[in-house]
């Protein structure tokens, strides 16, 4: 190499290119560990190599999806900024604490959050699954805390009314019990039946004997009369008879190994102190004067030159307008739908055709952590058909005298509840919840409610899975612009940060991909 040979540019790929020669596989395996570069639930971060001699971007909305495209751009030396609408980074990744505010749409009811201070709920995103690795190394990347989320609490009870669970139905009935009487007489028929060599097993004299020591330890039978009896960890009295908790809802929850995503899963993570946290974390990342808050878009136009962008300063009152050779839009398509934009009309429709969820969460604060008290109830949720959808018991501040409960978290529509005033609707969740935990009343403090349809700036919850068809049509680059929020994830899904995260990848690839053709 010469004196007047340029250095030559070591992108993390071309460092992977030169280990495989070197080392072989293996070698590269572990530079892509530590560089993150495995593909996870997200697939792969874009690796961009070389810069665009137009390289202006606006980003449009500060979720995840704008918060992860802003920030890759960012390492590539992009001149990009912000718009974002709200005052305040992360979208539906949204942690109500005390002093936050929000008017629901349509002349819709106005609350203040009165919780005591270093008390929250997270209305949108709650929990991070341990397969999440691209929002994961992002929390390790950017310095944010995570701690466990406990989906499954031994103690925690099922509830079902309406005689949906036959006999036992109207009753609590523990977690703990239905696992150790539904393992204890599955086991000890299935050892009488070994027993007696009626079950046809590949198995030696002496792998016969191991397995029936097996079924007695695993399923807690008495070990002199090989019988399944009620016993002191499961909890007091008879179990539950088998036809009994089969005829009921109880086995869904029965799994060999927790799922990895869901309401059962394990591990799960939350940043501490709340999932606002995790935007917070790009948001430090970023240089300040990237980001312009109270900043609420209504028309996009692009040509051949490039993309102006006017925004409406919520403060002020004054309109913006702002050119870029490129947009990235991560808002919500609910929202984009209404925007004054030129895209082709089959983008049009796609995003038209983009349904979003009708989330909605109602936090309550307790003046003492009773379920943890009285019932010895530590994270996880109440199972029941009762009209709350899940109804959960927060994973931190464990010991401590107050706490929060997430009194309804649903996914659709829970009877008229959407068009009732915010104190009928937490009357409804005091109502109910009150059957199995009856000191609710009592310890009631304040509530929080959120119906994401009514809330400005999203008019729904998370986008609802597109074909593949619309999605692949929301992933072209139309022109000047590209979508990057969770509805294009091309990975995982819209209904979790990984796919916002995947989404704004795919969106940073196909943006620079784009540029680089000028
Ligand atoms: C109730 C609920 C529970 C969930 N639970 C989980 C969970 O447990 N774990 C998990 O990983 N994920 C969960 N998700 C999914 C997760 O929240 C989303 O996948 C992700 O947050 C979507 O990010 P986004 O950036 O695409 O959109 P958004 O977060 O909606 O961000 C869009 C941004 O655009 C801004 N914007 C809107 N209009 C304008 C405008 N006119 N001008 C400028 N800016 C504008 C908004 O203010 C917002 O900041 C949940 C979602 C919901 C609704």
């Amino acid at each position: 190499m010469t004196s007047s040979t340029p250095f030559p540019t070591w992108t993390r790929r071309r460092f992977l290119e030169r280990l495989g020669l070197i080392g072989g596989s293996s070698l590269v395996m572990t530079a892509m560990q530590s560089l993150d570069l495995m593909a996870g639930q997200a697939g792969v971060r874009p690796v961009l190599t070389g810069r665009p001699a137009k390289s202006k971007v606006l980003i449009l909305g500060a979720g995840v999806s704008g918060l992860v495209t802003a920030y890759e751009l960012n390492k590539q030396g992009y001149d990009f900024r912000i718009l974002e609408a709200r005052e305040r980074v992360g979208g539906l990744a949204w942690s109500v604490r005390k002093g936050t505010e929000h008017t629901e749409l349509n002349g819709g009811d106005r609350q203040i959050c009165t919780f005591d201070e270093g008390h929250y709920v997270n209305v949108g995103p709650w929990r991070i699954p341990y397969s999440h690795t691209g929002v994961l190394n992002y929390c390790r990347e950017l310095g944010v805390p995570v701690q466990v989320f406990l989906n499954e609490a031994e103690n925690s009870y099922f509830f079902y009314e309406n005689n949906a669970a036959g006999v036992l139905s109207n009753k609590r009935i523990r977690l703990r019990e239905v696992k150790a009487d539904m393992a204890g007489q599955v086991n000890e028929l299935l050892l009488k039946a070994v027993d007696k060599n009626a079950l046809d097993l590949p198995m030696t004299a002496e792998d016969k004997d191991r397995l029936l020591r097996y079924l007695v330890t695993q399923g807690y039978l008495d070990a002199t009369e090989r019988t399944y009896k009620a016993f002191e960890m499961r909890g007091h009295g008879d179990p539950y008879a088998m036809k009994d908790l089969l005829a009921g809802p109880f086995t869904q929850r029965l799994r060999s190994v927790p799922p990895v995503e869901g309401t059962s899963a394990a591990p799960m993570f939350q940043p501490v102190g709340g999932m606002d946290q995790f935007p917070k974390g790009f948001q430090r990342a970023l240089p300040p004067n990237r980001l312009t808050f109270n900043a609420e878009v209504q028309s996009v136009h692009q040509d051949d030159a490039g993309v102006k962008v006017v925004y409406l300063d919520t403060k002020s009152g004054k309109k913006t307008e702002v050119a870029a050779d490129f947009v990235v839009v991560c808002m919500p398509l609910s929202v984009l739908s209404k925007v004054d934009i030129n895209v082709s009309p089959e983008m049009m429709a796609a995003i038209k055709a983009t349904n979003y969820s009708n989330s909605a969460k109602v936090g309550l604060q307790m003046k003492r952590r009773f379920w943890e008290e009285d019932d010895q109830i530590f994270g996880g949720h109440l199972y029941s058909n009762l009209p709350l959808g899940e109804f959960s018991y927060p994973s931190y501040d464990f010991f401590t005298k107050k706490g929060i409960l997430l009194g309804l978290y649903a996914n659709g529509p829970v009877g008229d509840l959407l068009d009732r005033p915010v104190k009928e609707r937490i009357e409804h969740v005091l109502m109910h919840s009150s059957k199995v935990h009856p000191q609710i009343r009592q310890e009631f403090e304040s509530a929080y409610a959120v119906w994401w349809r009514k809330v400005k700036y999203n008019e729904g919850g998370y986008a609802q899975g597109a074909p593949t068809s619309r999605r692949q049509q929301l992933s072209k680059v139309d022109n000047r612009i590209v979508i990057g929020s969770a509805a294009t994830t091309p990975h995982s899904e819209p209904d979790w940060q990984e796919g916002a995260v995947s989404a704004g990848w795919q969106a940073v690839a196909s943006l620079h991909e784009r540029a680089m053709r000028g």
